[in-house]
């Protein structure tokens, strides 16, 4: 059975957790550093506020064991405000995170107006998959051979690097399971 850590300090973290569990994983609640510090098989980073959550992280003294699991290859799954923690650069905020993703990110894309909506657009892998944008960041640039997955009228909205994939969207937001059953194959 796999053990998924998923950060749960703030945002969407439960939605992750419940359809982890349903399709059989054990999810494990990284909440304080003693958490960050067992063995789990994959990181999930949900979406929320990115500067809250970068702030808890490193005021709790998870910032350093997390950042060290990414770079050594723990599987990583991130959206919406985990996206901007993985960016190395943000194009609208001098503070970045992990920074362990080589790609430029731009937070509140989507502006004011169009700051929440729903699509469903393909997802390399999968297929049309149904995509809740709220507030959302999208990337505006990869690098170093980050893998474009998934666009949404020309605006980059999924991207993978190695260990990590992220997205702009909010998968965990809908019924359709197909996004997190991926991920988990991924895993083997
Ligand atoms: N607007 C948030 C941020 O900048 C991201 C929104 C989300 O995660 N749904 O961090």
């Amino acid at each position: 059975m796999k053990r998924i850590g998923v950060l749960a300090l703030q945002g969407a973290f439960i939605e992750h957790e419940k359809v982890f569990s349903a399709l059989g994983c054990e999810v494990l609640e990284l909440r304080q550093r003693k958490d960050a510090e067992r063995d789990f098989d994959a990181l999930i980073l949900p979406g929320g506020e990115s500067t809250v959550q970068g702030k808890l992280l490193r005021e709790l003294g998870m910032y350093g064991i997390l950042r060290e699991k990414i770079l050594g290859g723990i599987p990583v799954l991130a959206t919406c405000a985990g996206l901007i923690l993985l960016a190395e650069k943000i194009e609208n905020d001098e503070k970045t995170h992990f920074a362990t993703m080589p790609v430029t990110v731009r937070r509140n894309a989507y502006g004011r107006q169009l700051g929440s909506f729903y699509t469903e657009a393909e997802f390399k892998g999968i297929g049309r998959i149904p995509m809740t944008f709220i507030r959302a960041p999208f990337v505006s640039e990869v690098r170093d051979g980050a893998e474009i997955l998934a666009e949404v009228d020309g605006r980059i909205v999924g991207v993978r690097y190695k260990n990590q994939t992220a997205v702009s969207f909010h998968p965990e937001l809908n019924q359709d399971m197909r996004f997190h059953r991926l991920f988990l194959e991924s895993l083997g």
